[in-house]
């Protein structure tokens, strides 16, 4: 018989409720545990203090069965989610012999003085299960009473995760969970709404084999995440296939793949290289590129051609070309994604030119308007796009739409 397990999740920490530190954790938790089948029923972020920590835990606990707590273990005083939970679950503390000796080598280690405040991280309560934790001094704690589990964690990111990674096998041991089969498909130019109504064929029959859909969508991308038992993992396959099918050009991976990777993997298995020339994008495609790891072997360099003196000095972009067309135009960026592919020696340039805003906008160029330029070895292709957003967005957009438009042209999907 499987289970259903209802999980409640506490943030805790003033820095939160402020705006000062954005609450990743949970994000983080509530996908990990969704992955494994357990559903998450809510979320709360609350203050450090003892009162709010123990009325959320019986809130919780009333509709919950698990409760995972993050933050509030530091060995500082305002750390107080050990103490306050050690109350709760009429336990008290002990000094825990193995986590004083690693706290004790991990200062050594580090060739700090340890203090008496670290010593306290080896103070722990005598009835809940120690998880120790490799990449700091606080330990996880799991609780449980009446047929509930109470895990608190640190809050440092890292940190909890690499508990978290601990724990999971333990939640898969002890509770029957239903094994679920994720998949996402990713989809470039194509909107939300756009990409619903042209599957609706799809949701429907997801619908009724009790499949579950969700739309993710990020700037310029579109994730669609299926979800089903492993024995719907046939049929998930097929609605796959019939989606890559359907919209040829605009899917462009799976699961983890990013724009960036698959250009990587194409470039160096065709033993093929790229650089980029960028204006309105100022080095932000160069960074998205060397995100993936080994693109030393495909990825060149760039040319951050932000003046127009610059354009024509390293892209060799003709001055009179500017003057007569302007710095965001087609002839600009095709000069410039020919002249970064011959100054660099690369077989593919991306070019990036034009109007990020606020300000700069005119009636014929409103802010938005973009041209990208992609030099290969046979031609120069170019593109004008208009994208009505802020300054921070349309940059974002600009370096999805480029990494798409050469993705299309290497793996030679139509247009
Ligand atoms: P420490 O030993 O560092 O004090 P802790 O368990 O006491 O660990 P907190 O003091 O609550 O954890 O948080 C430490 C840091 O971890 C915060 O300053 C913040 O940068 C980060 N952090 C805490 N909670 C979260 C959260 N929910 N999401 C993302 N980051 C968080
Ligand atoms: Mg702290």
């Amino acid at each position: 018989m499987q289970t259903q397990i209802h999980a409640g999740i506490i943030t805790i920490g003033d820095e939160i409720l402020v705006g000062q530190t954005i609450d990743t954790n949970s994000a983080w938790l509530a996908t990990k545990l969704n992955e494994i089948g357990i559903s998450v029923r809510e979320i709360l972020s609350i203050s450090d203090k003892a009162d709010r920590i123990t009325e959320a835990l019986d809130r919780m606990l009333t509709n919950c069965s698990l409760v995972i707590f993050t933050g509030g273990l530091g060995p500082t005083k305002d750390d107080i989610t050990k103490h306050v939970l050690t109350h709760y679950f009429d336990d008290t503390l002990i000094l825990n012999a193995t986590i004083l000796k690693r706290v004790e080598e991990m200062f050594r280690h580090l060739n700090r003085p340890m203090l008496d405040v670290n010593k306290q991280q080896a103070m722990l309560p005598s009835k809940a299960i120690i998880i120790e934790n490799d990449l700091g001094t606080a330990s996880g704690m799991w609780f449980t009473k009446d047929g509930a589990d109470v895990i608190s964690l640190p809050g440092v990111p890292f940190e909890m995760k690499g508990l978290m990674e601990k724990i999971i096998p333990e939640f898969q041991k002890k509770y029957k969970l239903a094994t679920f089969y994720h998949r996402t498909i990713l989809f470039q130019g194509i909107g939300e709404s756009q990409l619903a109504h042209e599957i609706n064929d799809i949701e429907e029959a997801c619908a009724k084999s009790e499949i579950a859909i969700a739309y993710l969508p990020s700037p310029g991308i579109v994730k669609l995440r299926l979800t089903g038992t492993k024995e719907q993992s046939g049929i998930m396959e097929q609605h796959f296939s019939l989606m890559q099918k359907r919209f040829e050009g605009q899917v462009f991976g799976f699961d983890d793949d990013t724009l960036e990777k698959v250009i990587g993997k194409h470039l160096s298995s065709s033993n093929q290289t790229l650089s980029t020339v960028e204006s309105c994008t100022g080095g932000t495609l160069a960074s998205r590129i060397v995100s993936v790891p080994g693109s030393s072997s495909y990825y060149l360099g760039s040319i951050i051609a932000y003046d127009n003196a610059v354009k024509s000095s390293l892209a060799d972009v003709q001055p009179e070309i500017i003057s007569t067309h302007g710095a965001v135009s087609q002839q600009v960026a095709e000069q410039m994604a020919l002249g970064g592919a011959k100054r660099l020696n690369s077989h593919y340039c991306i070019a990036t030119t034009g109007i990020a805003g606020p300000d700069g906008g005119t009636a014929e160029k409103p802010v938005g308007t973009v041209w990208i330029a992609i030099a290969s070895p046979e031609k120069v292709y170019s593109k004008q796009f208009l994208f009505k957003h802020n300054r921070e967005r349309n940059i974002e957009l600009t370096v999805v739409y480029a990494l798409n438009f050469l993705r299309r042209i290497i793996c030679k999907t139509n247009d």
